[in-house]
């Protein structure tokens, strides 16, 4: 799910693409001087035109135009050609272009799907022409081809880019026209040379790689004893599940702390890279991760480290984003892009944030909570808690047969969608036209859901069902992509132009698609009345934030880091890590925790392979809990259908609309408190 998180994410940002032959045709062409004589000419041409967007659209389009595309001269005659003064004729055009760019979108998306249909449904065995195919892009060049016929530069000088400062200052007042007018802005926000996307997205496929086949062969772990802990079987992938395996081990009372320990100390040394090189991937040695000694047929081997592999994957990332900075006029280092341009938050809007939620006195009132249920005091690991999760007190067969009874297969599931919509309490007409816009499909893997991008087209939803019907887990993953879907076709259909289409970024279409998912037994006519549902669900969701914002600060630190030290080796990028690990640390965790200058945060693996993306977690949580809040006690579907209905606003102008004010830190902590009291009593 992350990756394809990831993939759009890296889209926003990267801007467009071009591939001219000649790398002196892709700097930029005309300077200072040409664009201020554009501008005086054009604001003489039509003195009753608005002299700033003038000035705006000529300096932006000025900063596309390269030397392929024309002399200084020719760029200035095009904008005097091509410049709409009047309103109604460049909202003439306006209607004419989104309705084109929907056509491109619409049907490139269209065969997108088409072309994945054997790789990701479960079609029967997948053929080589299946893999081509699949990785076949038919989108690639068409911004590139956009710009070639010019097109780009007529969007680019009559609807200017708008910084995030201006949407979020000027865009307070706009008209859906305006913001229809600044999203259309958007799409050619820089150019970038084309090999610099290419190369961006090798070195970002060989990191991918590199976490990828990080596997830690547990069964070959010993402790000073020399006795394994772990079934011999055991590979787990660094660090998604040996998180997993610490969370797990809480229902262990026996073994459990020994074994988060040691999968801790393991932790510590991919860290710090004192890692053998013999145990990654492999368990032919047998390893003792505290003394740090290999052995095969119980004879001591020399290790040999990785050297700081894991910091050149990071540092092969910034170097391959730093090099794009000088295209990106209006957002210069991958920071801002990131944030700015991606997320639309600025970075220090996300630290501030952060911080006040980590500093909270309601850490360490849950921290005493969670210490009083183990009955010790708290380990670095214990970020990780997994012991506020409520227990269903139903049984999993009783859903099984539930689940398998109603839904043999995607057809069943989809004919009962208008029903469960109407359960959600929408009016039976409205029910069956958003369920008449979704498609279930039976999916090769977990599932998945694909929003549509033009009118004409389905948003389709992919669920893995077995032959027995659709289990209860699968059922749970299905209704939360129906919310996916659900918010993809609001989003299309209610918003007031094409351009504004969509929701401010991914945590927005997360939070409605974990919100149905919550209502999952509502949905197959069950209730599970366990008084402490709410309270372990807020005590859940406010721990993950706490972890997860912690790791995000580390994250942020670190590139920033690196911006100040564009030249550091992998060997000084190890040690500016664990310093930053171990200062946030020593911060927000030590305080509550006990234990100082602690690694722990350090070992997420989307900082090698997703550069910056951790904090758009903590954005899913905060924005979910909000507008989960703020349904409280309203008509659900009408609240939904007037909140997903903004269009594409920013992420702060769209929760003042929709819920009354902006992202906010508060309604979690307010709930956390009750939380703890009402396990106090
Ligand atoms: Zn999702």
């Amino acid at each position: 799910m992350y990756k394809l998180i990831a993939f759009l994410l890296m889209l926003a940002f990267l801007g467009c693409q071009t591939s001219q032959p000649q790398s002196n045709d892709q700097e930029p062409n005309v300077d200072a001087q040409v664009i201020a004589t554009t501008i005086k000419q054009l604001q003489e041409s039509f003195p009753g035109a608005d002299a700033t967007l003038i000035q705006k659209g000529v300096t932006h389009a000025g900063s596309l135009w390269r030397a392929a595309d024309g002399t200084a001269k020719e760029f200035s005659q095009f904008c005097m050609k091509n410049y709409f003064s009047a309103s109604d004729e460049k909202k003439n055009i306006y209607l004419k272009l989104e309705q084109y760019l929907e056509t491109i979108n619409g049907h490139f998306t269209l065969m997108g799907i088409g072309l994945n249909k054997n790789v990701t449904l479960n079609n029967g065995p997948l053929a080589e022409v299946d893999k081509l195919f699949a990785s076949y892009n038919a989108a690639a060049h068409w911004m590139d081809d956009l710009y070639k016929n010019k097109i780009a530069f007529v969007i680019a000088l009559n609807f200017p880019y708008y910084s995030l400062n201006e949407k979020e200052s000027l865009g307070q007042n706009w008209s859906a026209e305006e913001w229809g007018y600044a999203r259309l802005g958007d799409v050619f926000a820089a150019r970038v040379p084309a090999e610099l996307t290419q190369n961006y997205s090798k070195v970002n496929a060989d990191a991918d790689l590199y976490i990828s086949e990080y596997n830690i062969f547990m069964g070959s772990l010993v402790n000073d004893q020399n006795q394994p802990l772990f079934p011999s079987d055991m590979v787990l992938l660094t660090h998604w599940n040996l998180r997993d395996e610490i969370k797990s081990n809480y229902a262990d009372a026996r073994k459990g702390s020994e074994k988060q320990e040691m999968v801790y100390q393991v932790m510590k040394r991919i860290i710090d890279q004192t890692i053998p090189t013999q145990v990654i991937n492999s368990g032919m040695y047998q390893w003792n991760p505290y003394s740090n000694k290999i052995s095969k047929d119980q004879q001591e081997v020399a290790a040999t480290d990785e050297k700081d592999a894991r910091y050149q994957q990071i540092i092969n990332n910034f170097k391959a984003l730093q090099a794009m900075d000088v295209y990106n006029p209006a957002m210069k280092t991958y920071i801002e892009r990131n944030f700015s341009g991606g997320m639309e938050i600025s970075q220090p809007e996300v630290e501030i944030l952060f911080d006040e939620f980590l500093s909270s006195l309601q850490v360490k009132e849950v921290a005493g909570l969670i210490k009083q249920r183990l009955g010790r005091e708290l380990r670095p690991y214990d970020i990780w808690y997994d012991g506020f999760k409520a227990r269903s007190s139903i049984s999993a067969e009783v859903l099984d047969q539930k689940t398998q009874a109603n839904y043999p297969d995607p057809k069943a599931f989809e004919a009962d969608m208008p029903r469960m919509l109407q359960t959600l309490g929408w009016e039976k007409e409205r029910a069956q036209f958003l369920a008449s816009k979704i498609t279930v499909e039976p999916a090769r893997g977990s599932g998945h859901a694909l929003g549509a991008e033009m009118h004409d087209m389905k948003s389709y939803l992919r669920t893995r069902i077995p032959e027995t019907g659709m289990n209860y887990k699968g059922y749970n993953i299905a209704v939360h992509e129906f919310g996916h879907n659900v918010e993809q076709t609001i989003t299309l259909h209610n918003v007031p132009y094409y351009t504004m289409h969509g929701v401010p970024n991914t945590a927005f279409t997360e939070a409605l698609a974990f919100i149905f998912q919550s209502r999952d037994l509502k949905l197959l006519g069950m209730n599970d009345p366990d008084p402490d549902k709410d309270y372990l669900k807020t005590l859940d969701t406010f721990w993950s934030i706490y972890e997860i914002m912690g790791v995000s600060m580390v994250d942020m630190q670190v590139w920033k880091w690196l911006y100040e030290h564009p030249e550091a080796t992998a060997a000084e990028l190890r040690e500016a890590v664990i310093t930053i690990s171990k200062e946030v640390w020593n911060k927000y965790y030590a305080p509550v925790f006990g234990s100082s200058d602690e690694t722990v945060l350090a070992i997420y693996s989307h900082m090698i392979a997703y550069p910056l993306y951790l904090s758009a977690y903590s954005f899913g949580h905060l924005i979910d809990f909000q507008i989960e809040q703020h349904l409280k006690g309203k008509n659900f579907a009408v609240e939904v259908e007037r909140i997903y209905s903004l269009g594409r606003l920013t992420p702060q102008l769209w929760m003042q609309k929709a819920v009354g004010v902006k992202i906010s830190n508060q309604p979690i902590l307010l709930a956390a408190d009750e939380a703890v009291a009402h396990f106090k009593k």
